[in-house]
């Protein structure tokens, strides 16, 4: 599966897309280690968006601390409006519509779990787009 990675910390991405990379998924990153580039790479000079460019069948969001949303996450931003399914590995940030828009939130530790179900997902909201309406949601 064909994953990209953004951050909310310049780490954070690291071990996950390790982890995913060693399950044999295919793993990019909205920022190479140790960038502190543009929030979108799409943007930055001669770069290109990994998402609009290339094409993901999920993004992952790393959000290991939680904390605020950054500009750094701006992957998360792109998912949404590419329409691809999202994945929120750690807290959603609170006072957003990050959790809402997500196909899931988990654990960063069981964010493989995720990705393997994630062709489920897809399956199961082809023709209703992005997002996955729980029936156990509040
Ligand atoms: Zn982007």
């Amino acid at each position: 599966m064909k994953i990209l990675v953004t951050e909310v910390e310049p780490d954070d991405g690291r071990t996950v897309g390790a982890l995913l990379a060693v399950r044999g998924h295919d793993v990019d990153f909205c920022h190479p280690p140790g960038s502190t580039g543009w929030p979108c790479a799409g943007l930055a000079p001669g770069g290109c968006c990994p998402l609009t460019d290339g094409g993901a069948d999920v993004v992952v969001d790393v959000r290991i601390a939680g904390g605020p949303p950054s500009a750094r996450e701006m992957g998360a931003a792109c998912a949404v409006a590419a329409g691809t399914p999202l994945i929120i590995a750690g807290r959603a940030p609170e006072g957003t519509a990050l959790a809402e828009r997500a196909t899931l939130v988990c654990a960063p530790d069981a964010v493989e779990s995720a990705c393997a179900g994630m062709s489920d997902v897809r399956l199961a909201t082809r023709d209703e787009g992005p997002r996955q309406e729980s029936p156990r949601a509040p």
